[in-house]
């Protein structure tokens, strides 16, 4: 990665020196294309000046492509040519890789209007904000359909996902939220009908839960997803044309997807102590059809051995429960301190 740095700045360099010696020999040639080519893609942004733009010091950039981003509340830590970066520790992912560019890190202008400025300037989002009464939490799967499943432990996901909704609706309730469940037995119900339902509730969040499997059976961890923007590919998606994404919508609660699901992938990684997988981007059809601030979470791998014995245990899924709760109000006091103020 630094090698590849280097031959992008050098190339710069030699571009530059080029551009010079070419304007003393002929001063009236006009440039047709003077795009050097360590340019950086259309449509990034220099961070440095956005963050200061928003109170935050850029560092200078490592060697190897690594520049941090800080002021006393919010520190970020971001690397060339990678899509992940950690907020706080936290680890999240852009919908495209940070590039190194004249020093500095640039990013792509939609992370930066739809994942950085909600993170960090969530309180420009405030009109948009929905107060927080009433939560519809979606178990996974259901009837017919058994999600993963854990032969040694038999034990499926539909089953665990089930029972930690009903958790989670115990202790939100006792917080002073209406909760509604998508499914409170094992019974099927299709996806485009639970984000129908959540509206028909009039919920003001969804929360869907479920519990993750790999072929690989070292895979473990939490990870959190929310809706992918317009113009972006998912977390899992890095080769899929840009032009051919143009239809794919985000939708109209973007921003607070991205806080919400910081604030429950948060609250999960620091009660669990589990592997942080990150906070996602996906298009799942619960995410795309839901019209509240909308996030899924695969509270861990029952693909796992140790995970799935740890998850087999009723206190371990009231830990998952509780830490669920934690992000919600988390999430509901930061809408509700937007509201009290003008
Ligand atoms: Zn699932």
């Amino acid at each position: 990665m630094s090698l590849r740095r280097l031959l992008s700045s050098s190339r710069g360099q030699f571009a530059l020196l080029l551009s010079l010696a070419w304007g003393t020999i002929a001063p009236f040639a006009v440039a047709q294309d003077n795009r050097a080519p360590s340019d950086p893609p259309d449509g990034f942004v220099a961070l440095a000046p956005v963050m200061r733009g928003w109170g935050i010091k850029a560092q200078r950039m490592s060697v190897e492509g690594a520049q941090t981003f800080a002021n006393a509340w919010n520190t970020l830590e971001m690397q060339h040519d990678s899509r992940e970066f950690y907020f706080n520790g936290l680890r999240i992912f852009m919908g495209e890789g940070a590039v190194a560019h004249g020093g500095e890190l640039w990013a792509s202008r939609i992370d930066v209007q739809k994942l950085l400025r909600p993170l960090l300037r969530p309180q420009e989002f405030a009109q948009e904000a929905q107060p927080v009464r009433r939560i519809m939490i979606d178990a996974g799967h259901g009837g017919k359909d058994r999600g993963t499943f854990s032969d040694p432990l038999a034990l499926s996901e539909k089953q665990v996902a089930l029972d930690v909704a009903l958790r989670l609706e115990a202790i939100l309730t006792q917080q002073g939220f209406e909760v509604e469940q998508i499914r409170t037995d094992d019974v099927f119900v299709e996806k485009g009908q639970r984000a129908l339902m959540a509206q028909l509730a009039k919920a003001d969040l969804f929360v869907s839960i479920h519990f993750n499997a790999a072929g690989n059976p070292n895979a473990r961890g939490t990870e959190t997803y929310v809706l992918t923007p317009a113009r972006q590919r998912s977390t899992g998606d890095a080769s899929t044309p840009i032009a051919e994404l143009g239809t794919e919508s985000g939708n109209a609660t973007d921003a607070w997807n991205v806080v919400l699901g910081a604030e429950v992938h948060r609250a999960l990684i620091n009660r669990m102590g589990t592997v942080d997988r990150g906070l996602k981007r996906a298009r799942f059809a619960v995410l795309r059809l839901a019209k509240m601030p909308a996030i899924l979470i695969e509270a861990g791998f029952l693909s796992h051995e140790e995970e799935a014995r740890e998850i087999a245990s009723p206190s371990r899924r009231g830990e998952i429960a509780e830490a669920m709760a934690n992000g919600i109000v988390a999430y509901a006091n930061q809408v509700q301190a937007f509201q009290s103020t003008p």
